[in-house]
């Protein structure tokens, strides 16, 4: 089966406020199966749910897959965390973030240091986790999705607008690809 599209910046789907997730369902398991794919496809170390055009709280995450010599992704243990929530936070963090969602840029942002996560797991298990570093930079970013939030949205405005315009600057040159005359 083909791979679901990440949706991109400035799609207006990522910024919807996602729903809650009241019962599971066979198509929130194949879709948090397919965010896996994903997420190890392109490859990162988080999905959420909008970012494929699903406006539900869920998101997968995977801090500590490796790569063997040949350059697949070996020792895969997905996190999928249905209505993840973060109940306390303490600390600062200055992390460089990228986003699947967000091409061509990387930024530092400003995040808790240390969080606890609650969520419920695919068979409606509660589980708590207390992160820090990574992981817990990896939970504020994808939980910020289901809220419509992206990580240049925690950077200055003026670093946001030269991003915005080069991000622009290359949708046109995209389109204007794409309507260019084939070569005879
Ligand atoms: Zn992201």
């Amino acid at each position: 089966m083909a791979l679901l599209e990440v949706l991109k910046f400035p799609d207006k789907r990522l910024r919807c406020i996602s729903e809650p997730i009241s019962e599971i369902t066979d198509e929130i398991r194949t879709l948090a199966a397919n965010l896996c794919d994903v997420m190890y496809d392109e490859p990162g170390i988080g999905l959420a749910a909008p970012q494929v055009g699903e406006a539900i709280r869920l998101i997968v995450i995977d801090t500590e897959w490796r790569n063997s010599e040949e350059g697949e992704i070996t020792s895969k243990n997905p996190l999928i965390l249905l209505n993840p929530e973060i109940v306390e936070s303490d600390g600062t963090i200055v992390w460089n973030e990228g986003c699947l969602s967000v091409p061509d840029f990387e930024s530092e942002v400003t995040r808790a240091a240390r969080v606890k996560l609650v969520a419920t797991d695919l068979d409606d298990h509660p589980i708590e986790i207390d992160a820090e570093e990574l992981q817990a930079v990896c939970f504020q970013h994808e939980i910020d999705h289901l809220d419509g939030v992206l990580f240049i949205d925690h950077i200055s405005r003026l670093k946001r607008g030269l991003y915005v315009k080069r991000r622009q600057k290359q949708l046109r040159r995209e389109i204007e690809d794409s309507e260019a005359p084939l070569p005879v």
